[in-house]
């Protein structure tokens, strides 16, 4: 059985640099490992893409990773546009925040159907897809239309919101129709599975019974598959990373205060101002902890060519500033806020340095920085991770403080909660915790979507399939299913 996975992003092979982002960050050991090849986007595009498409093929592990040069006409309205203002903050519950250009669904749509092409050079009489985001919803009904019948499957990493939300995305119809070419859709967590199947019986007036949706494209499957991280080789990353230069000279800078940790990227989702928030009324209810505590915040730059992001840099910013020139003391910072990335060994080390991780998101898929700071911490004194419950991780970490993001007051003191926890309570909070990541791995959590979506198609009762695209079919398909509009 031979796996192709597409993902718009793929992460960068070096494990010395930071990554793009969680999803890239959790498939590589993954990818590696299972001899799959990676299909994603080029960091370049090109005018007119013609048959040789691909910037990049290099090894990776047993497999490969081939990242392909996206038409330049549609990769702004598609990354940019659908993909990144009007899906995303719709998956996170943020209708309000949508933004809708004129060409957008048509380049979404375009650029699904063109990495549907460059797709078909990697259709073996074996090959499953696993197709993994929001980019690419309708890529499934793509490679239908050309011909292919071998299993496809999708993995949403982000939320699925309720119906009202997704009911804001223009074209919703068209899109979850779309989606049920797949044959299996996998979710974070079981709500977002269950407003799925809330949306597809509701809206599109289609039957579920037991995970199996009936729709004119056949069964979909549906699922849920948490995503995890290696924990074992984030573990021992941590404490190789301790003698870290750029660990040293945090530990150092301390002077005995104590750390809490924020790791994000900037994003609206990530609720980084109210932990801001948060944590500047803790100091101003407990002055003692004035000088005996900083927040180092890195905030990782994030799709800046967008106004809402634009505006969320300048509010934080300002924010940080705020806060540091109120409760800042002449030879202490509270708040040590960075606009850079760090590869993840450094990164491990700083999480195992810091006394508290804050993972405050409004609204997260999963959140694997959680994870990895649980899998960092040195086993004897841990520290203590404060967790959103609206992270897709708030549902396995159980040892975490969980706390309501919107609630300034209760951050505030979770966080102080954590700063003062007893060693025993940290040790045995910390256990279950590991417990539960110790036995989930991102390597299992990809043998069984894979070992899900073989078992959706049995491979020898396949039809044989064309390789090349029959135009004439094409036009078919989307005319019945879901027509392109004319702008
Ligand atoms: N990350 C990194 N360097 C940084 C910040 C983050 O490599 O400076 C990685 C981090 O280790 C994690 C991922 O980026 O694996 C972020 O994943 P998460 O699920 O928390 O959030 P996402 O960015 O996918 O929304």
């Amino acid at each position: 059985m031979s796996i192709v996975v597409v993902s718009n992003r793929v992460a960068r092979a070096k494990a010395d640099e930071p990554m793009t982002g969680g999803l890239a960050a959790a498939l590589l050991p993954a990818v590696k490992g299972s001899g799959a090849i990676w299909v994603g986007a080029s960091d370049r595009t090109r005018e007119m893409p013609g048959k040789d498409t691909f910037a990049e093929v290099e090894a990776l592990g047993t497999g490969a990773l081939a990242t392909v040069e996206m038409p330049s006409a549609h990769y702004r309205g598609y990354y940019e546009g659908f993909a990144n203002s009007v899906l995303w903050p719709a998956l996170h519950s943020r209708p309000d925040l949508i933004r809708t250009g004129a060409q957008d669904y048509r380049s979404y749509r375009e650029v699904n159907a063109f990495m549907a092409r460059a797709l078909l050079r990697f259709a073996r009489p074996d090959t499953l897809f696993w197709v993994q985001d929001y980019h690419f919803l309708t890529l499934a009904l793509e490679l239908r239309a050309m011909g292919i019948r071998r299993p496809i499957g999708f993995f949403l990493h982000t939320p699925l919101p309720e119906c009202s939300a997704l009911m804001a995305v223009p074209h919703h119809r068209d899109l979850v129709n779309a989606m049920l070419a797949y044959d299996l859709i996998g979710f974070q967590t079981k709500p977002d599975c269950d407003n799925f199947v809330a949306y597809v019986t509701k809206v599109l007036g289609l039957g579920c019974l037991d995970g199996r949706i009936k729709s004119p494209h056949g069964i979909t499957r549906v699922g849920v598959f948490p995503i995890s991280i290696d924990a074992e080789m984030f573990a021992n990353r941590a404490t190789k990373s301790a003698a870290r230069p750029e660990v040293t000279r945090l530990r150092s800078s301390l002077h005995g205060a104590k750390l809490v940790i924020g790791v994000d990227r900037v994003d609206y989702s990530k609720g980084i101002a109210n932990r801001l928030h948060g944590f500047a009324r803790m100091l101003q209810a407990q002055p003692t902890l004035r000088r005996a505590v900083a927040l180092l915040q890195i905030a990782v730059p994030s799709r800046e060519q967008i106004e809402a992001y634009g505006q969320l840099n300048a509010e934080l910013a300002a924010l940080v500033t705020d806060v540091n020139a109120r409760l800042g003391e002449v030879d202490w910072t509270p708040v040590r806020y960075l606009n850079r990335s760090f590869s993840q060994p450094t990164l491990a080390g700083f999480y195992r340095t810091a006394q508290v991780g804050l993972v405050t998101p409004l609204h997260d898929g999963m959140n694997l920085v959680a994870k990895e700071y649980v899998a960092a911490q040195n086993p004897f004194d841990p520290g203590v991770l404060v967790l959103s419950e609206f992270a897709g991780a708030a549902r396995e970490l159980d040892g975490a403080l969980l706390v309501n993001p919107h609630d300034i007051d209760g951050l505030a003191s979770a966080i102080a909660s954590a700063l003062s926890m007893p060693g025993d309570e940290r040790r045995e909070r910390w256990e279950s915790m590991m417990r539960r990541l110790r036995g989930t791995s991102v390597q299992s959590w990809f043998a069984d979507f894979a070992g899900a979506l073989a078992e959706t198609r049995p491979p020898y009762t396949m039809a044989t399939e064309a390789t090349t695209v029959p135009a004439r079919a094409v036009g078919a398909e989307r005319a019945v299913l879901t027509p392109l509009r004319s702008p």
